[in-house]
């Protein structure tokens, strides 16, 4: 629900539902009014505006994941993030932020649990570096250990477990992805052997229950936590 004045009928409407144009007002260009797009059109078609403005269609209009600014799904120069359906980013911003293994892990966990928030919370970031810290586990290898649990074990996701799960799989998943290594190279002789490494597997998480989908997990928001910048 994101209630608006049109500019140009004044009557109240919803830009989450219908579409609309965004009319900059002042110098900096970041403050916005709002109006139907029909009614821009009609402004346009019958000589009253001149000016150029995008339509935005609420059904594909999103924010950029990095820049947070908003872009159109459709656009040719948005991607949508691999670990994260639903998320979208510019192609350029995709390559000003290459992802490291902690931001793949926080991905994946935010998709795991199927938040609607693209941050990670503190107390979730405090467990992540306790496990790298006082166990030295690596972001990769709590991914794995994550992938192993719900994608090959196939558990139900729980939510108020969290990722408490990391440190008591840890070492089940990491001889689980050895021995596939090792299997791997035994049975098939394969020449490449970079066409084998354990990440590829991929197999479909299962939903959640639905109480566990209207949990709000994260809930706070802290961009600077994940962004770094
Ligand atoms: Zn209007
Ligand atoms: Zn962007």
């Amino acid at each position: 629900m994101a209630e608006v004045n049109c500019r140009y009928c004044k009557k109240k409407f919803d830009r989450d539902k219908e579409p609309f144009i965004q009319i900059p007002v002042g110098t900096k260009g970041t403050v916005f009014r709002y109006a139907h797009a029909d009614c821009y059109a009609k402004e346009v078609n019958e000589g009253r505006v001149k000016e150029i403005y995008k339509v935005w269609n609420p059904k594909t209009a999103s924010t950029c994941f990095w820049c947070h600014k908003a872009l159109d799904t459709t656009d040719s120069n948005v991607i949508p993030l691999p670990d994260l359906p639903d998320r979208w980013t510019h192609k350029g911003c995709a390559q000003v932020h290459p992802m490291n293994d902690l931001e793949i892990l926080m991905l994946y966990i935010l998709k795991l649990f199927k938040s609607k928030d693209n941050f990670i919370p503190p107390g979730l970031m405090r467990q992540l570096n306790q496990y790298e810290q006082d166990y030295e586990f690596t972001y990769t290898g709590m991914l794995k250990a994550l992938k192993y649990w719900y994608e090959v074990k196939k558990h139900p996701i729980d939510t108020n477990r969290g990722i408490g799960i990391i440190p008591l799989i840890y070492k089940e998943a990491k001889e689980y992805y050895y021995a596939l290594y090792l299997a791997q190279l035994q049975n098939d002789k394969i020449e490449d052997f970079t066409a084998y490494i354990p990440k590829d597997i991929e197999v479909k998480i299962q939903p959640p229950k639905k109480k566990a989908e209207k949990r709000n997990l994260f809930s706070f928001l802290d961009e600077d936590n994940i962004n770094g910048e």
